[in-house]
């Protein structure tokens, strides 16, 4: 028997320390993920970020030559304004979110931050500007603080703590045995979806950035959880600018805008009421979701 189980073990060590270095690399790789035709022009100075206002200007962008996504977009985020993008599955959403980030330049057409364009300046700066919450927050093998403190090199505990208050996470990290120093992740204690999420908040937090790019969770959390997780975005968009890519239409209600994008043009934007008002493609959508939550129940 233990001729048998030794060897199992071992392999089940080997296979857990491979699995985290893919997760690791995953990380990097979204981190790092940076086509190679994007270069920076030579001398191109920094954004100098101000209030971390959002233009796109007739956007013109494929992914590959022959196929056109966005057909013309424009849309203006104000400085400190949260602006949600819905719409249907494939319509440009996250391409909007990957433009902003210069992963990808545009045909033609104009993308800047209060008033710079973003090929004027460098890819490094335009990504320091911006803070993302992805839907799934990948933690290393270590302490929950570092995974916090992963967001700003040379941060202190105290900084980390006040991100973790903000994502409020921190009551939670506290009642844990070890507190900040408690491993998590694959071989320490096992986090929740909600939990994670929040720990990701508290990182991008930690980055301090003018502007939030949330990609909505569809992520199955339960309501409660999903309140909450709500209520940390809330908390962390306060004073910055927020552009919200969202999957439901139940999480977009509060956006100061709410734009819909339909197959690579923007069809319709405007507050909830205002949209509700209108009767026409938004109003639409909440029809359709109501019909469809009434046919679940
Ligand atoms: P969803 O709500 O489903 O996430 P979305 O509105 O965010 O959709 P995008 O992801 O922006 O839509 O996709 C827009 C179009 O661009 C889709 O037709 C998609 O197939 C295409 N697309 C997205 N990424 C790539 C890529 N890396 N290479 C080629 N085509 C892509």
């Amino acid at each position: 028997m233990i001729q048998i189980t030794m060897p199992l073990n071992f392999l089940g060590t080997v296979y857990r320390e491979i699995r985290q270095a893919l997760i690791d690399m995953r990380e990097l790789f979204e981190l790092l993920d940076q086509p190679s035709e994007v270069i920076d022009r030579p001398g191109a100075p920094p954004l100098a970020v101000s209030g971390g206002a959002v233009r796109f200007e007739d956007v013109h962008f494929g992914y590959e030559t022959n196929r056109e996504i966005l057909h013309g977009l424009s849309l203006e985020v104000r400085a400190g304004q949260t602006v949600a993008l819905v719409g249907p599955s494939g319509g440009g959403k996250s391409t909007v979110g990957r433009l902003l980030f210069r992963f990808y330049d545009t045909w033609s057409g104009r993308v800047s931050i209060d008033g710079q364009d973003l090929r004027d300046v460098t890819q490094e700066s335009i990504r320091a500007a911006i803070g993302v919450v992805p839907q799934d927050t990948v933690l290393f093998n270590d302490t929950v603080g570092y995974n916090i403190a992963y967001g700003r090199h040379g941060a202190t505990r105290a900084e980390v703590e006040e991100a973790a208050r903000a994502a409020r996470i921190h009551a939670f990290i506290q009642s844990l045995p070890e507190g900040y120093d408690t491993l998590v992740g694959e071989r320490g204690l096992k986090l929740s979806g909600g939990e994670k999420q929040r720990v990701g908040i508290a990182r991008t937090l930690l980055k301090n950035p003018r502007i939030l790019l949330l990609d909505e969770a569809t992520s199955a959390l339960d309501t409660g959880t999903e309140r909450g997780i709500l209520e940390s975005l809330r908390e962390a968009g306060r004073g910055r600018t927020v552009i919200t890519i969202a999957h439901r239409l139940s999480t977009v209600v509060h956006a100061d805008v709410i734009v819909v994008i339909e197959a690579g043009r923007v069809v319709e934007q405007g507050t909830h009421e205002a949209l509700m008002a209108r009767g026409g493609r938004y109003a639409g959508m909440w029809r359709a979701q109501n019909r469809a939550e009434t046919a679940a129940a």
